[in-house]
């Protein structure tokens, strides 16, 4: 695939899931989601929700692959605690547009480390009576894992790397590289 050459010899990150690899599993997830959604053919049925700012990336590419009709809304949460390690405080920071109530939400996240952020944002979506919830991730760490937490649909399982690119940050940088990369020794 040609495109800008991110992989610079003087950037702090070496590849670790490529573009096309995304790519493929992104379609995957798609069909995937398709199917199990068919039966929801209703306009306002089925609502896919990001999670600013690192979904944005994944999700404009997952939405490609649903055929059916959604409709898409965003909802934004910071996490207190370091650069690294998520406290589980969390608070929205953007709420949805609209209410979800007897919807069927599937809501689209980067990565679930932890699993603190992702506790906080189901439950609180849970009181607003949707008809029912499903979590997208397109990463996921096991072995951080301090909450319980089901992941629907999963794009991969990483190691205990801090990654970055399509959608995944630090300090607000890298989120536009179009593969994963991680930092090495961080
Ligand atoms: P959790 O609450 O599951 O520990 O953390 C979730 C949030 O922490 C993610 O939505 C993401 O913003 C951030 N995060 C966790 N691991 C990483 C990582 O490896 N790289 C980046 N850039 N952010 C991460």
């Amino acid at each position: 695939m040609s495109g800008p050459a991110w992989n610079r010899i003087n950037e702090p990150f070496s590849q670790l899931i490529s573009a096309e690899e995304i790519a493929n599993r992104t379609a995957e997830l798609g069909k995937q989601i398709t199917a199990d959604y068919a039966q929801f053919t209703g306009n306002a049925d089925v609502v896919v929700l990001g999670v600013l700012k690192g979904s944005i990336l994944f999700m404009s590419d997952l939405v490609k692959h649903i055929a059916l009709p959604v409709y898409l809304d965003f909802i934004a949460i910071s996490s207190y605690g370091d650069a690294t390690t998520s406290s589980g405080v969390v608070q929205i920071t953007q709420d949805l547009t609209r209410s979800i109530e007897g919807k069927h939400i599937i809501v689209v996240e980067d990565i679930v480390d932890t699993g603190h952020t992702v506790d906080y944002l189901l439950k609180n979506l849970a009181t607003r009576m949707p008809a029912s919830i499903k979590l997208c991730s397109l990463l996921h760490k096991p072995e951080r894992a301090e909450r319980e937490v089901k992941i629907d649909y999963l794009g991969f399982t990483i190691p205990n790397k801090f990654v970055v690119g399509y959608g995944l940050d630090i300090a607000q940088q890298y989120r536009n590289l179009p593969f994963i990369g991680f930092v090495p020794n961080a």
